[in-house]
Order: structure tokens, then C-alpha cells, then sequence
């Protein structure tokens, strides 16, 4: 641009700025430059002072800052200051653009966009002016820094001979430097989609303001980097943004929109009579059975009311589930099933693929270029105000064990590790799926026993649903037929699709597909959680309270026999409310009612039932659930090794088995129960054979 050209422009910021900026510009100057460094211009006001200027500032957005911070330090102000560095950073632009949208066409644009952080590197110096003091002759060689490389002087400016040099610090000139990676929200994206990211390097005042977690708008220039390495440079560039803002967003910020017609199809489904049927019924329609679990998993979509108390403590409102079972019952895909289904939803694997895993790490990775640590979101944290689907949970990585049991009460998750002191939000669901301990469910075993987590984390479940697979002629047969009807309805529905000649008729589709497809459209029980979750917040009534204070004293009191094990814990009754609320929302209540607390405590006392049972008692026991053995499972193997101990004082090649089986038999073991103990006892080494037919123990 011609010169003149320039100077008409830099005008025409200074009349912008008297215009709509004066006041800004006046706090700017008095709380410049330890409070404030930049003057942040709403997109909207240039907009509406000079269109054109607006349209040349998303296009050149170097050159236009440029134009506007140096009308900023010609401007008029009221107190004796310099705006010598200050920035001018434009935000709010009209549209954001998906990440998954940009193009080389944005190349040099200015662009917003909005994500979640998935990881951010700590604040640190990085140098913009390097001063090099020639170490012969004394003279400072200055070369400026730009993105790439860091440029060393070729020459000494003084003497002109090739140094040694060494940088003083302080002629030279430093900024802040961070960098964060940007990732698609969860709630954004259609169900299954693998979001993708753009990594936005900050500098100066706008660095150490977010944390990996956070969901920003970020406005900034786009920028090219070469793929590969000095020796071999690739014809591909990848993407990055210069930041110029990053914006929090609130923290209700939803992308989901929900049109008037979307509320008028809502209100009237929450109004059907059979409402829970037919959530039930659209929620992974493709696997048969599970009428319980799938409501319950409905329940999570819509969660407990999360609770201010006046003290200022809170009590979640997400619910936490635990699907443990044989494997090929069908557990992965409900979970896959969630993520259609539930806004911002996270599926993942125990295992993890990400450094982060399930939590959230601390690591030194290419990130930050192998020096900078970076904080790393994890799958609880990218849930946050959603549900976290976690297969294989029983297999994650020992840190985010300990990590697991803050983030599932306290929703949060505390990192400090390498001078990074950070607490990240995790307020979401858990659901989870694992398999038992040793691969299969043994139904001697007590099922608390064969959970391969920790009691503690076990605690925090507000349900835990066992699914075996039992050979059982009726079901086996309903299942063959919903799975062949389910694969055959796929058959006509793509031979339909693929094949131009297909006789194949529309009513024939129709027909089959009859018990596959939900009863409510995905796309519309995504938005009906949605708005249950903005506008709904129950209360209990007191025949509600009244229900679930009987059912939870009532199971304490079976607990109060002198030798039987403690019952249920005081967290079950939260569970119940939460799940009670759940299910008010299911139907938009106001209240919850009576009838969705018997609806709850029915789900609960299956899911006790499942895990919280004592198998040879019949009786719930508190312990297996969070403490990890039955009593009477204390008893028996104590039973068991004592009767050994006892045999072997007496026989002199060790305690004979059958001696051993008519024992157990008195004191009331059955002989399985006897041998799959002994068994477990060889296999723990606790005692052997010495000779065939004898025990002895180590
Ligand atoms: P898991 O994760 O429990 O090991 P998967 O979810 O991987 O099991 O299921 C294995 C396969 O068996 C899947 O293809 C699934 O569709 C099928 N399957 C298992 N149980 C059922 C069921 N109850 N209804 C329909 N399909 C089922
Ligand atoms: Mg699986």
C-alpha cells in the first residue's frame, strides 16, 4: 500500500478509536502496563463504523494491527503516558469457523474458533531481540527473532570477526510464549466423530490465562508450518494459529441448537404416557435385554440436580455407573451406544490412548518442543458437564487410579508435578465398563471380589451392574433371533442402498427394521437431554423422601442382626436421590415424585442385589462393595485353612482331602464351594500337595 494509503488508514482507526474507544482507551492509559497491555476491540463496533475496514482486518490481519496499534500510540490521551507496546486485539468476530474447516484459502486470515483445550505448555520467556555481546571486541550484534529457528548473528557488527558471543539478557528483549492446543468440543460434534485440533501459539498478556480443559473461542491469525525436519523438508504444511484472543466461555456455553419446533416435539414426548419405554427402547436398540441398564444409562443422560448448599458446598448431580461382565455381552457397544447419544460425551478405553489417559498428565513431549511441560486433558476432563464412556476401565494406567477417586466426587482433578500446580474441572459422568478379574464371572466367588478396582473407587459407583452370560435356553433363543433380525434387517437395508437393481422394497425394510430403529430419533434425544439439563431442576416431594428414607432404613435394619454384615452406606441414599431427580427429569417434572423413587430404589436394589449381595448369605453386605471380601468370605477361607492346619497336626503325610471335604461339609461348605476354595488357595501358594490326594499348608 501506498504511503499516503497507510496514513489514511491509521486515521481512520484514530476516529474509530474517539468514536467508540474513548473510555477504554482512558482506563488502558492509567492501568498501563503492569495491569493492562492491550486494547481489546469488539469486532461488531468496527463493523459498524467502517465496513470495509472490518472486511480488511479479517483479511490482513498483520498489516491492519499493525495500522491500529500505531494509531493507538498517536492517540490524544488524556494523562501523560506512552502506549509505546500496547497491543490492539480484535475479538467477537461474526462467525467462528470449524476446526475441521479450515482450509488454505483462511491462510493469513483472521479467524475464530471454538474448542476445548486438550493441552496447554507452562508460560515461559522467549526471546523476540537477541543482544549477542561479541566476547572479542565487546559490541552488541542485535538480531531480531522471528517464529522459526533461533538466529545467531553471522558476524559481529564491530569487529566483523565470527564471535564467540554470549546474549545478555538484559539488552535483549523477552515476551511471555505459551502454546495450546485447541480440540473440537465434544457436544459439537455429530455422535461417533473423532474430533480434530489446531495448536495456537500466545504470546505476552494473553498467555497463563486458560488451562488444558477450559472451553475457549480462540481469535487469531492462521499460519503455516512446514512438516518434516532440516534434513527433510515435506511439500505439506500444517495449520497453527497466532492468538491473538482467547476467550473462556461460559460455562453453560452449549453449541446445540434447539428450535422452537425441537421444544414443541419435546414437551409433547415428555407428555407421553410411556415415556421411559420409549427412551428405553432408543437407547442402543440393537442390543437385546438390558431394560434395566439401559435405564438406568438413560438416567445418567439427564443426571441429578447438581446442589449449591448455602455453605458453599456442593453435591454433584452426575450419576457414576459400572457395567462389569463376561466379555461379548454386548458392553462395549452400550457404551458407544452413549456417545450418540449424550451431549459432550467422551468414549475411550481404560488403556488410553493419549498420554493423558483417563485424568490428566504432566509430560515433556514434542508439544513443547521436548523442554516446556505441558498439562494434558484427559477423557474426564474433555467430558467435562458430560459423560465420559470408559471401556475397559479395570485396565487404566495406576496414576489415573489415584487420580479417579478426586474426580469422581469432587469432580475435579489436581495436578502438581514439575512446578505446574493446576486443578481441572471434571464434572461428568462415569460410565464405565470392565471385565472380571480373571476374564469370567465365577459364581462361587463373591462379585465384589472379582472386580479389579479398589474398593474405594468401587464406593463411588452409584450403580454397578453385573452382566453374566449364562447359557439359558429361552434368552439364548430371544437373543439369536433379535441379533439374526438385526443383521438381516442390515442386509436388506444396504442391498436396498448398494444395488441399483435390488428388488428389494421399501415396506420390506420397514417391516424388519421394526425393532432396530429407536423409537426416538438420536438427533432429537440429544436435544431433549439438552434442554432437560438447561430447564429442568426438580424437587423431591415428601411422599419422594418419605420412600427413599423407608427403603434405605429398612435395608440398614436388616443389618442389624448381631453377626450380619453391615448393609449400605449413607452413599447409596445420595444415589438414590440423585437417580430419583434423574428420572423426574426423564418426563421434564418440576417434581419428583413418588413414583420415580420406587423406580429408582427397584433399579438400586437390583444393582445391590448384583454386587452389594453376599452370595452364600443372601444377605447385602456393605463390605464386598468397599471393602472388597464378604464376611462369610472371610469365614470360609479362614474355615478351610483351619481345617487343614487342624488335619495335618493329625496325619502325618499332610491333611487328606476327602478328610478335608467331610469337615468343610459339617461346619455347612458344599463340596464345590470346598474345592474351588482349595483351588484358590493352591493357586495363591498358600498350600500344596505334598503327596496325590494330601494337603499341606506353606
Ligand atoms: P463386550 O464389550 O461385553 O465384550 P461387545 O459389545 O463387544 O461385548 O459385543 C460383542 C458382540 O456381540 C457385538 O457385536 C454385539 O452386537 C453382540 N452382542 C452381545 N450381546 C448382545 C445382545 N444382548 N444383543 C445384541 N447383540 C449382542
Ligand atoms: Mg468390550
Amino acid at each position: 500500500m501506498a504511503r499516503a494509503e497507510n496514513a489514511e488508514i491509521i486515521d481512520r482507526f484514530e476516529e474509530f478509536y474517539r468514536t467508540y474507544y474513548r473510555n477504554e482507551i482512558g482506563e488502558l492509559a492509567q492501568k498501563y502496563p503492569n495491569e493492562q497491555k492491550s486494547l481489546y476491540v469488539d469486532y461488531d463496533d468496527l463493523y459498524r463504523f467502517d465496513t470495509d475496514l472490518a472486511d480488511d482486518f479479517t483479511a490482513q490481519p498483520q498489516q491492519m494491527t499493525e495500522y491500529a496499534e500505531e494509531a493507538l500510540r498517536l492517540y490524544d490521551l488524556p494523562v501523560d503516558v506512552k502506549l509505546g507496546q500496547a497491543h490492539v486485539r480484535v475479538h467477537n468476530l461474526q462467525q467462528t469457523t470449524g476446526i475441521r474447516d479450515i482450509r488454505a484459502d483462511h491462510v493469513g486470515n483472521l479467524i475464530a474458533v471454538q474448542g476445548i483445550v486438550r493441552k496447554a505448555t507452562d508460560v515461559r520467556p522467549k526471546i523476540q531481540n537477541a543482544a549477542f555481546e561479541c566476547q572479542r571486541c565487546g559490541t552488541m550484534t542485535r538480531v531480531p527473532q522471528s517464529d522459526g529457528d533461533f538466529q545467531e548473528p553471522h558476524e559481529c557488527q564491530g569487529c566483523e570477526r565470527q564471535g564467540p558471543f554470549q546474549i545478555n539478557f538484559d539488552q535483549s528483549e523477552f515476551v511471555d510464549a505459551q502454546k495450546i492446543r485447541v480440540q473440537e468440543s465434544p457436544e459439537g460434534l455429530r455422535g461417533g466423530e473423532t474430533p480434530q485440533a489446531i495448536d495456537v501459539h500466545i504470546e505476552d498478556d494473553v498467555t497463563g490465562e486458560v488451562t488444558a480443559g477450559d472451553h475457549v473461542t480462540v481469535t487469531g491469525i492462521l499460519r503455516l508450518e512446514q512438516q518434516g525436519n532440516q534434513q527433510e523438508k515435506s511439500p505439506v504444511f500444517d495449520f497453527y494459529m497466532q492468538g491473538r484472543t482467547v476467550t473462556i466461555e461460559d460455562e453453560q456455553f452449549e453449541e446445540m441448537d434447539i428450535t422452537e419446533e425441537d421444544k414443541k416435539e419435546i414437551i409433547e414426548l415428555s407428555n407421553d404416557p410411556d415415556i421411559y419405554e420409549k427412551m428405553v427402547a432408543s437407547m442402543a436398540p440393537s442390543i437385546y435385554g438390558y431394560e434395566e441398564q439401559k435405564l438406568a444409562i438413560i438416567m445418567q443422560l439427564f443426571s441429578g440436580v447438581k446442589k449449591d448448599l448455602p455453605d458453599g458446598s456442593r453435591i454433584r448431580g452426575d450419576l457414576h455407573m459400572l457395567l462389569i461382565g463376561d466379555p461379548g455381552t454386548g458392553k462395549s457397544q452400550m457404551l458407544q451406544y452413549v456417545k450418540k447419544l449424550a451431549p459432550r460425551s467422551v468414549y475411550t478405553s481404560g488403556k488410553g490412548s493419549s498420554s493423558a489417559g483417563l485424568t490428566a498428565a504432566a509430560v515433556r513431549d514434542d508439544f513443547g518442543d521436548g523442554q516446556q511441560w505441558t498439562l494434558e486433558a484427559g477423557a474426564l476432563v474433555l467430558a467435562d458437564q458430560g459423560i465420559a464412556a470408559v471401556d475397559e476401565l479395570d485396565k487404566m494406567r495406576p496414576e489415573d487410579r489415584s487420580a479417579m477417586h478426586e474426580a469422581l466426587e469432587q469432580q475435579s482433578i489436581s495436578i502438581s508435578k514439575a512446578g505446574i500446580n493446576a486443578t481441572l474441572k471434571s464434572r461428568c459422568s462415569l460410565l464405565g465398563a470392565a471385565n472380571p478379574k480373571y476374564g469370567r464371572f465365577d459364581q462361587y466367588e463373591p462379585m465384589g471380589e472379582q472386580i479389579d478396582l479398589e474398593p474405594a473407587l468401587i464406593s463411588r459407583f452409584d450403580l454397578i451392574f453385573t452382566v453374566t452370560d449364562e447359557p439359558d435356553e429361552e434368552k439364548d433363543s430371544e437373543l439369536a433371533e433379535h441379533i439374526i433380525n438385526t443383521n438381516y434387517a442390515g442386509e436388506l437395508f444396504t442391498h436396498r442402498n448398494e444395488v441399483a437393481t435390488s428388488n428389494v422394497s421399501e415396506e420390506e425394510v420397514d417391516n424388519v427394521t421394526e425393532d432396530v430403529v429407536p423409537d426416538i430419533d438420536a438427533d432429537l434425544l440429544r436435544k431433549y437431554v439438552a434442554y432437560a439439563k438447561r430447564n429442568c431442576f426438580p424437587t423431591m416431594t415428601e411422599e419422594a423422601k418419605g420412600a427413599i428414607r423407608d427403603f434405605y432404613v429398612d435395608l440398614r435394619a436388616e443389618g442389624q442382626d448381631e453377626d450380619a454384615p453391615v448393609p449400605v452406606t449413607a452413599r447409596k441414599l445420595e444415589a438414590l436421590v440423585r437417580l430419583s431427580e434423574a428420572s423426574a427429569r426423564v418426563r421434564l417434572s418440576d417434581t419428583v415424585e413418588q413414583k420415580d423413587a420406587e423406580r429408582v430404589i427397584e433399579i438400586v436394589q437390583n444393582s445391590l442385589r448384583d454386587i452389594g449381595v453376599d452370595p452364600e448369605t443372601g444377605e447385602f453386605d456393605a463390605d464386598i462393595v468397599e471393602a472388597g471380601t464378604s464376611k462369610s468370605q472371610r469365614d470360609r477361607i479362614k474355615n478351610i485353612r483351619g481345617i487343614i492346619k487342624e488335619l495335618e497336626e493329625e496325619y502325618e503325610d499332610g491333611a487328606p482331602e476327602d478328610e478335608v471335604f467331610e469337615r468343610a461339609e459339617a461346619v455347612g461348605m458344599d463340596r464345590d464351594k470346598a474345592e474351588h476354595e482349595i483351588e484358590k488357595l493352591r493357586r495363591q501358594g498358600e498350600i500344596y500337595e505334598p503327596t496325590q490326594g494330601h494337603l499341606r499348608s506353606t
